[in-house]
Formats: C-alpha cells, structure tokens, sequence
C-alpha cells in the first residue's frame, strides 16, 4: 500500500511516499518558496534528483504538479495507488491526543488551536486542504506533535501560574516534537523486544527537547507551552527567567513582539556564541578557540545533561537513555560533551563506538550504567505508519 507523508510549512511542502507495511521510502522531494515568483521544487527517485523552476501560486498548485509529476514520472501508475495521505499537524490542543481521520469538520476544529501554533498549523491545514481536494475519497490523516505528550498528567502538564490561567485559556504544557519522541520509543522498545521499557529521548536538531517516556506515556517533557522552552537551541532561548522580557522592554523600548523574536531567531547556540545558530559552524569556531563558541557548545552540553539527571530522576531510573535529530545523529563532539556531564549517572562513553554518524548504535560502553543509543528519527515514517494503521483499521 502506498502512503504520502505531508509536511506543509507556510511556503514550503515535503513528501515522502512510502510502500507499507514494508516501510520503504519511494521517493520523496520539497516545494519551496510557495508563493514566490522563484518557487521550485525537487523530487528524488531511483537515485536521481530531478528540479523544476515552476510558478507555485498556492500549496493547491504544489500538490496538482506533485501528483501529476507521481504519474508522469512512473513513480505510481496511477493515483488509485495512493491509499493514505499522513499530515504533520503541529498543535493538536488538549483535544487530539492520538492520529485522526481528516473532513471539514475535523480541520476546523484543528484550526481552533491555530493561535497556539500561528507559524505552523494553518499551514499544515493548507496542506490538508490541498489534498483533499486534489485526491478526493482518498484518506487523509493528521498526526499531531503534540499528540503523544497528551499522556502526561496534570503533576506534569501545569505551570504553577494562577490555575484559571488553565482552565480559561489552556495556558499547560502541550510539548512538541511528539511524533519523534514516539517513533524513537518504538524503535528502542523493538530493540529491547520490550514494551515497558523507561527511556529519556534527547531530540537534539534546531530546534531541540528531551521527553522522559515510561511504557509508552510522556512523564515530562522539555517544550512547553511554546516551543521556546527547555534546552538552548539553534536561536531559541530555552528556559529563561520571564522577568527579562519586561526588563528588555523597558531598557530597550522593544515591543513585547521585538523581544519574543529576539527570543526566538537570536538567541540559543547564535546568541552566546556570535557565530552561527548552526552546531557545525559553532563547533569549528571552537575548535579554532573562539571562547563564546566554546561556552555556547559547553552551555548546550550542561543544560542537556542537567534535563538527563532530572529526568533519570522522574523515571526512578531510566532503562536507556536515546540521542537523536542532526547534532545527536551526527555531532560526535557533541555526544562526548553530554556524556561526559552526566558521568555522575554511572554514564559511561566508548569513545570508538562513538566515532561515526547517522546510525542506529549503542555509545555507551558495556559497563555504562544506563546505555545510550544513536537513534535516527524519521518522522515522515511515523507519520505514515500512523496513516497506514488507520487506513487499515478503517478497511
Ligand atoms: P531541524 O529539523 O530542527 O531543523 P535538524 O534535526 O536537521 O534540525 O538538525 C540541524 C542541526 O544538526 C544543525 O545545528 C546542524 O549543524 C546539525 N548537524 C547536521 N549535520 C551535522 C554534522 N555532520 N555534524 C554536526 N552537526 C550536524
């Protein structure tokens, strides 16, 4: 059975089409700069690359060449084999706690949660609406990032804010990157051939979160209400005293907007280090001895660390601990920095397991006393096992 995975971004699209159950990826490709006179796209299949420089008016034309393209391509031979379409929908609320059929009914209520999700939910919702219409009677599933903390309880989802902050305007802890937190859990457990298993996930990319996950529930999570909480990452703060925003307003004469964004888009790794928001260039900054670089590498290891023994704390002692997303599949010098931070767990580093990239591995040495894993992510095959399963359920 053939399945799409969708991730539409606000002038972006990116597909993966998947054969399942045999989870293998087919092809895939992304349309950019939607909207914008030098919009292109690109699709890759059978080992080769192929780009168009096409006007893409709206996310409805991308899909129209996309699926036009799937059969003119041979990639499908005709679009009745496409069985299932998965959306990555960011904000699902306290609502959606699991993957959902799509209709008009269901996307409006999903826009309900827009405003707690502005840059990325109507968007994805532009997506959804661009297949429904493009495909009409083919299956269209959502699959929410914030869907899997929905497990977590109440101890765990509030802020110690005035309660009916909560209860009028839903000011808790949704959590994000959910539905790579759940596909690393699954492939830990399939590892271990357990189901129960206590397992802290580092998700650590651009954007970055630790979830702490006992058989199959969220207990914690970094991200929050917001997705700028938590870990530092590429130019987001992560955990700040709040008393600072009103404090630059004042000084600065920023509005509130002007400070959030400097928040946002200049802070994390690009703010201490001056030099770039990417871990790469950070890295080598700091190889050559730039001292801020070399503190943003060192602040980046410790906060992690510190969510590892907090979070080790929360399980009563975790079975494995997982890395992940660009810096944790591939930043060797990253990964000995956090090990060596949480040496105090009994963590210990094999310094030749650690030496390569991008694989499923263990780092740890045999005497660890909780072991860590390399685990590559891929969401879009979450997403399209999800879709696969309720396509199924739904025969
Ligand atoms: P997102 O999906 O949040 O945009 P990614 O998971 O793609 O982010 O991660 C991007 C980060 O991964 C960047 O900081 C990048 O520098 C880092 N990264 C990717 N490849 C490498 C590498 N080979 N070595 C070190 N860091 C890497």
């Amino acid at each position: 059975m053939k399945i799409l995975a969708v991730n539409a971004g606000s002038s972006s699209l990116k597909f993966t089409l998947f054969e399942l159950p045999k989870t293998e990826a087919i092809a895939s490709g992304v349309f950019e700069k939607i909207g914008l006179k030098d919009s292109f796209y690109t699709i890759k299949y059978d080992g080769e690359k192929t780009r168009k420089e096409v006007y893409l008016k709206d996310h409805s034309v991308a899909v129209d060449y996309l699926i036009k393209d799937l059969v003119d391509m041979h990639i499908v031979s005709s679009l009745n084999e496409i069985e299932g379409v998965g959306h990555r929908i960011l904000h699902g609320g306290a609502e959606f706690t699991h993957p959902v059929i799509l209709n008009e009914d269901v996307v409006a209520r999903i826009s309900k949660y827009n405003e707690l999700g502005p840059l990325h939910n109507p968007a994805n919702l532009l997506g959804v609406e661009a297949f429904m219409k493009a495909l009409p009677g083919v299956i269209n599933v959502g699959v929410f990032d914030t869907g899997f903390h929905q497990t977590m309880d109440e101890e765990h989802f509030l802020y110690p804010v005035p309660y009916e902050w909560y209860e009028k305007y839903g000011v808790r802890r949704y959590g994000y990157h959910g539905t790579s937190h759940r596909y690393i859990y699954k492939t830990i457990c399939n590892h271990f051939g357990k189901d129960n298993l206590k397992v802290i996930s580092c998700h650590i990319g651009n954007g970055a979160s630790i979830t702490a996950i006992d058989s199959g529930k969220v207990v914690d999570t970094t991200l929050g209400f917001s997705s700028l909480v938590g870990l530092i990452m590429g130019t987001r703060c992560g955990d700040i005293d709040v008393a600072i925003v009103q404090y630059m307003m004042k000084k600065t004469g920023k509005s509130i907007d002007e400070v959030m964004d400097d928040l946002y888009k200049r802070s994390g790794l690009l703010g201490i280090s001056g030099v770039s928001s990417d871990s790469r260039d950070v890295e080598i900054a700091a190889e050559e001895g730039n001292k801020r670089a070399i503190l943003a590498n060192e602040m980046y290891a410790q906060k992690i660390a510190n969510y590892i023994a907090m979070y080790n704390n929360e399980l009563g002692g975790a079975d494995v601990i997982t890395l992940t997303a660009g810096i944790g599949e591939n930043s060797k010098a990253m990964r000995k920095a956090i090990l060596e931070k949480i040496a105090s767990l009994g963590v210990k580093l094999d310094e030749q397991r650690n030496d390569f990239r991008g694989e499923f591995r263990l780092i740890s040495t045999d005497d660890s006393k909780i072991p860590v894993y390399v685990v590559p992510t891929d969401e879009e095959m979450e997403i399209a096992l999800e879709t696969y399963e309720i396509k199924i359920k739904n025969n």
